[in-house]
């Protein structure tokens, strides 16, 4: 298995030289084709697999067939813990997509809120955490109304620190009609439940 066989784009097989990437790992050859496919997915995946790339490879796929706009709005959204989790996994799709022209900017707390809010504007990727995403959601301040793809990662550690309330404000916010990928290390009730309420005839792949 190589990375040219998933058919992306030259631009991010170029990103995927400059990472050092050679071959998919075990998540990205289950992983990379059915998000391809626009199917939703639930993958059992602990960090350290290599799910970071799993998913933003097919994103930005996606941002390269619908041409959308280098300017904004957000058309992928990814939702994450922490500011570390956030901030690494915004730095990949900067390194994965860095020629493709398309923006990402990471959301998180205790920092200034203004200088996030114009580059919120401007990235067609959003890596957030949930409470400050909100808070700019509430401050009418992020337009969803264009994300077709949304990611929930890390999705058990998210319930433990008591994101789930914020995370179904969120999700009441964006498109009905979207792709919806979600990632965890273990599948707890609730975890299993929240699926059941946001995934669509999922593939759930285990690594
Ligand atoms: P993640 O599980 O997404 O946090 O990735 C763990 C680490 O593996 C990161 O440092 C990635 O840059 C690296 N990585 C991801 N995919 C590959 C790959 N196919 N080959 C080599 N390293 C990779």
């Amino acid at each position: 298995m190589s990375f040219e066989s998933f058919s992306l784009d030259r631009r991010i097989l170029a990103g995927v030289t400059a990472c050092g990437y050679e071959t998919p790992t075990p998540i990205q050859t289950q992983a990379i084709p059915p998000v391809l496919q626009g199917r939703d997915v639930l993958g059992l995946a602990q960090t350290g697999t290599g799910k970071t790339a799993a998913f933003a490879l097919p994103i930005l796929q996606h941002l390269v067939n619908v041409d959308a706009s280098r300017r904004g709005p957000v058309r992928a959204l990814v939702l994450a813990p922490t500011r570390e989790l956030a901030l690494q996994i915004q730095e990949t799709f900067v390194s994965l997509g860095k020629q493709t022209g398309f923006r990402s900017t990471s959301v998180f707390g205790g920092v200034g809120i203004v200088p996030q809010i114009k580059s919120l504007r401007a990235s067609s990727i959003a890596v957030a955490c949930p409470g400050r995403l909100l808070d700019l959601i509430n401050r009418g301040e992020c337009d969803l109304s264009q994300v077709d793809v949304l990611v929930l990662d890390e999705a058990d550690r998210m319930f433990d620190m008591g994101f789930l309330p914020d995370l179904r404000r969120i999700l009441a916010r964006l498109p009905v009609k979207r792709q919806n990928l979600m990632f965890s290390a273990t599948m707890p009730s609730e975890i299993r439940a929240l699926a059941g309420e946001v995934l669509n005839d999922p593939i759930t792949l285990q690594v």
